[in-house]
């Protein structure tokens, strides 16, 4: 579904992906973990069409979407929620999940995604008349998710879910994240928290300096040195 080739971002000077490929297929979950600083978030952005690539390629379904703006690639199938969640803290929890379904094909099905997206998590049906800004942290990264599900993806990709929530709520998290995926939905998971993120996806990339150094099923990643040494501290 997915195929990233050779792909190049450079901040000024300072190359922050240097020749990245990764593929994700149809219905997989594939992290991407490495060090603070190894370009996890600029090829999260890139794809998400935030940052242009200098080189090399974006394809999803074998056609070319590496210079398309950010507002066209949910209409490739992509949605992403970003690090920092960046939901609109002064419209109501519903609000925020309508504005996801702002693609018309989305839109079509939207009281229906939203059945679904109440059903993942409960709790942003009974906040629904709340403020967003008003949510714990756990909730607004429930909220972000949902409203990425409200364009209907075929792929998400989560930068940093875990960021600064609770362990019992990142234990939900986990979990929802694998009831989206045994839905259909493919997604590339951009995770701190190493072990969580391996242990719920088939496959993995180690990033480090802006290249991918190691790429395996998620058991090879987690038993290398190289990721226990680099993002595991062992
Ligand atoms: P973290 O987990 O700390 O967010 P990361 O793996 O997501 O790290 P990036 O944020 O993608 O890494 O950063 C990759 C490199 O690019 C780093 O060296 C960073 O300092 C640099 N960088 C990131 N954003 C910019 C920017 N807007 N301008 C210049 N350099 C940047």
């Amino acid at each position: 579904m997915l195929e990233v080739r050779e792909l190049d971002v450079r901040y000024g000077d300072a190359r922050a992906l240097d020749g990245v490929s990764i593929d994700v297929a149809d219905g997989e979950i594939v992290s991407i973990v490495g060090p603070n600083g190894a370009g996890k978030s600029t090829l999260v952005n890139t794809l998400a069409g935030l940052h242009r690539a200098v080189g090399g390629g974006i394809l999803m379904d074998g056609r070319e979407v590496t210079r398309i703006a950010a507002h066209q690639v949910c209409r490739q199938g992509i949605a992403v929620v970003p690090e920092g969640r960046r939901i609109f803290p002064d419209l109501t929890v519903r609000d925020n999940l309508e504005l996801g379904a702002y693609r018309p094909e989305a839109r079509a099905q939207r009281d229906a995604t939203i059945r679904w997206v109440h059903e993942l998590f409960p709790r942003l049906r009974d906040r629904g008349t709340q403020r967003a800004g008003s949510l714990s942290g756990g909730e607004q990264q429930m909220l972000a998710i949902g409203r990425a599900l409200m364009a209907q993806p075929r792929l998400l990709l989560l930068d940093e879910p875990s960021l600064g929530l609770a362990p019992i709520v990142v234990d939900g998290l986990f979990e929802v994240i694998r009831v989206i995926n045994a839905s259909g939905v493919g997604i590339l998971l951009v995770e701190q928290n190493v072990r969580r993120a391996l242990e719920v996806s088939t496959r993995g990339y180690l990033l480090a300096e802006g290249r991918i150094v190691l790429a395996g099923t998620s058991d090879e990643l987690l038993a290398s040195d190289a990721v226990r040494r680099s993002v595991l501290g062992i």
